[in-house]
């Protein structure tokens, strides 16, 4: 295994930097880089120096023996003083002393190579950092303390129990499982279910916090899809004129509504047709915008559309998985909404009515108490926990018929779908894949 090196601290200027060295190199690098070897678990004053026993820097050492650190390896850590060209220096030497620059996310996979963490927890870390809001922070700590594996994990003993059971139905057919047993393994599979549907709906919605919600604002052009954009987002991110046509690509914008974070799309005003071929292309992005989106905020104009004629020549060609929330805006022109196709009503430019459009969008995250007390997931563990949740019920399915070798099949499978939310049977690519979306130094 080889050292690696890489500042944890973000690089720019600041009172204290730490610099990370993980690997079997470790006592060997400090003790020439230090004169000693620090004494483990205590912070020690030192200096560090380059190959020419110039100084570059005094600070605090720590060494951390293996396996008690974060990566389960020997661990220096060099807090100096926050400086880009000081640290860049410390890092040189560092490489000359027979350590690598560590790439993104290695010390978070090092600890979890070295089962310091799974892979959950490992995901956590990184979503902890990234964290836009408070609850979302909250959730990526309950999941870096364990609380999501710990379910996932306790979902799948009982479910390989249940596998066993059916196998060993298989296994010795002599004793053959009566209608009471089956009955049993039933009633156990269908917990198994209610439990993994439970854990699922807590885990989208951790998603949702950890990479939060994609809203995408259509209409036709000149209802007021940029004024609502620029008052959501608090400030003037869109263009805003009277002239139909002037969001021609998609507009996103990262905003926070009450702790949850959302990307708003604004997109090009959809119409019929159009001479313009930048407009067209605009409306072709809109249209595909909206088939990626978790919720569409189609935008009428109340003043000149006031049936909503607009969204039922558009209704056609939305997706229909994608939910739709119709927006009355201009409503200070009107006074009130008189189509019946029911809807929020609020002026953009007022900014009536923004306090129940805030709140709807705040709701699409789900309840808010298992929002208080969720744990941060991400779109890779919902998609397993949904497969894990399909083939149990088809292995429920084969329990009444009864087929109990498919039953076991579907059994592991599921199982499997389990494993790779923590990261057992994770297959290399995933994880490269997984650890390079981490900063450096993590
Ligand atoms: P978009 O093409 O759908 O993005 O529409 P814009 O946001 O560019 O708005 C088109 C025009 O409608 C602009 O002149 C806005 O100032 C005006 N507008 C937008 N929202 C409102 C509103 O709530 N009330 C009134 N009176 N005018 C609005």
């Amino acid at each position: 295994m080889e050292t690696i090196a890489a500042a944890a601290t973000p690089s720019g200027r600041g009172g204290v930097a730490i610099v990370r060295v993980s690997g079997p190199l470790v006592p060997e690098i400090a003790t020439q880089l230090l004169g000693t070897l620090p004494a483990p678990r205590h912070a020690t004053i030192a200096r560090w120096s380059d190959a020419t026993g110039d100084a570059l820097d005094t600070g605090l050492a720590l060494y951390f023996p293996a396996p008690h650190s974060f990566t389960g390896e020997h661990v220096l850590e060099l807090h100096g003083h926050g400086g880009a060209v000081i640290i860049e220096a410390l890092l040189e030497r560092l490489v000359q002393l027979g350590a690598r620059r560590a790439r993104p996310g290695e010390f978070s996979e090092r600890a979890y190579l070295n089962d310091k963490m799974d892979l959950a927890q490992a995901e956590a870390v990184a979503d902890l950092v990234d964290a836009g809001s408070r609850s979302a922070a909250r959730a990526a700590l309950r999941s870096l303390q364990g609380e999501f594996s710990a379910r996932i994990n306790a979902l799948r003993e009982a479910l390989i129990a249940l596998r066993v059971q059916v196998e060993a139905g298989i296994d010795f057919p002599e004793e053959h499982l009566d209608v009471a047993a089956r009955e049993a393994l039933r009633t156990r599979a269908d917990a198994l279910v209610a439990d993994l549907q439970q854990l699922l709906v807590a885990a989208s919605q951790g998603r949702v916090l950890t990479e939060g919600l994609t809203v995408v604002i259509a209409g036709r052009p000149n209802a007021g899809k940029s004024t609502l954009l620029n008052r959501l987002a608090g400030h003037d991110a869109a263009i805003v004129t009277p002239i139909a046509g002037t969001t021609r690509d998609l507009l996103r914008e990262q905003v926070t509504i009450k702790g949850i974070p959302f990307e708003l799309i604004d997109t090009a005003g959809l119409r019929a047709a159009t001479a313009d071929a930048i407009e067209e292309e605009g409306m072709r992005r809109a249209r595909a915008a909206i088939t990626s989106a978790d919720h569409v905020l189609f935008i009428v104009d109340a003043l000149v559309d006031p049936m909503a004629t607009s969204l039922a020549a558009e209704s056609p060609s939305l997706p229909p998985a994608v939910p739709v929330t119709v927006v009355y805006n201009k409503i200070d022109l009107v006074g009130e909404v008189v189509a019946d196709v029911p809807g929020l009503a609020v002026s953009a430019a007022s900014g009536d009515g923004f306090d129940e459009l805030r709140e709807l969008l705040a709701s699409l995250a789900g309840p808010a108490q298992v929002t208080g007390g969720a744990f941060s997931a991400r779109a890779r563990h919902v998609e397993a926990l949904q497969r894990a949740a399909r083939h149990l019920g088809l292995a429920r399915k084969h329990l009444v018929r009864p087929d109990p070798e498919l039953a076991a099949e579907e059994l592991r499978t599921a199982q499997g779908a389990l494993g790779e939310v923590v990261g057992q049977l994770t297959s290399d690519e995933l994880l490269g894949e997984i650890f390079s979306r981490f900063c450096i130094g993590k």
